[in-house]
């Protein structure tokens, strides 16, 4: 009895507090829609301050309403490097320390590889891609110093698999794993955590646009999920609040699938 009593407790902690963000400020690029609306939800559920940030000051004006009071928004063209750092100063100046940042914002196309331009190809390395590493560099020199933070990649199972007419993104999204391990070790010793989360087929605007437009790419995906349906944006949002937490203290460089069992093999 005595034994089931402390682990009972043990399970009581654990239930209150590891899962816990309170106290904890995170910044959301893309947070005003989709599945950065739901990861700032989750995350402000469990307790953390939220900055979101996107282009469209209406939509995130509508965003944080309906999100409440722990929740702010920043108007920001990621894709803008020069003001990353001024981003991250003036939200520090504003709220304190940032302790988490979701690199979440991202774009993407489908078309066949020979008719990409070097336009559009540019354009989405330099948003999902370079932006992330600009944003990523600006919040981690502050946590390094601080000897504290979590940094989250929204990667994509196109890192992984060959999804035709995404070449351009696909390119972004395995660059953005790589980077993962690259500053996962970097940072290491420093008590910086950088692991990412590879959705699989999610219900947003970006997917429903490109499932519409293509009901056979629809049946296609349908097909190749195991669970037999498409993941709605806060399953993600759980994701990130678990590897936010204290809950995955000893997890960084990893990549977690958050598919349906894409993973499992197509
Ligand atoms: P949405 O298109 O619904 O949302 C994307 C968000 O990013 C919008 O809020 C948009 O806001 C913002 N954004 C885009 N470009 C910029 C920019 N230059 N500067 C600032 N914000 C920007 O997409 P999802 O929610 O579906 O996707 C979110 C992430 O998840 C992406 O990285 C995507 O690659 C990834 N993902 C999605 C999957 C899915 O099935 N939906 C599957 C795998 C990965 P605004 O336009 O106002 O700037």
């Amino acid at each position: 009895m005595k034994h089931l009593h402390t682990l009972k407790s043990h399970t009581d902690t654990l239930a209150q507090n590891v899962f816990s963000l309170e106290g904890r400020l995170a910044l959301i690029t893309g947070g005003g829609s989709g599945i950065g609306l739901e990861i700032a939800r989750c995350m402000a559920q469990a307790g953390a301050r939220v900055i979101i940030t996107g282009r469209r000051e209406a939509v995130l004006q509508e965003a944080v309403a309906g999100l409440g009071e722990s929740v702010d928004y920043v108007v920001n063209d990621i894709t803008d490097l020069a003001s990353t750092d001024d981003l991250v100063e003036q939200i520090e100046l504003a709220h304190g320390p940032l302790d988490i940042v979701v690199n979440n914002a991202g774009i993407n196309m489908k078309k066949p590889a020979l008719e990409v331009t070097d336009e559009e190809f540019n354009r989405i390395i330099h948003t999902n891609l370079n932006s992330v590493f600009s944003l990523t560099r600006a919040c981690a020199k502050r946590m390094v110093k601080r000897q504290h933070g979590v940094i989250l990649m929204i990667s994509s199972m196109a890192a992984y698999y060959g999804i035709d007419r995404v070449v351009a993104y696909a390119a972004s999204k395995s660059a953005v794993e790589g980077m993962v391990k690259v500053l996962a070790s970097e940072f290491s010793a420093d008590g910086v955590r950088v692991n990412a989360i590879a959705p699989g087929f999610i219900e947003t605007e970006m997917s429903r646009t490109a499932m519409n437009n293509d009901p056979e790419r629809r049946d296609r995906a349908m097909r190749r999920t195991p669970m037999g349906k498409f993941g709605q944006p806060e399953d993600i949002g759980h994701a990130a609040v678990f590897l936010a937490s204290d809950a995955a203290r000893y997890i960084t460089g990893a990549s977690l699938p958050v598919d349906g069992g894409n993973s499992i093999g197509f």
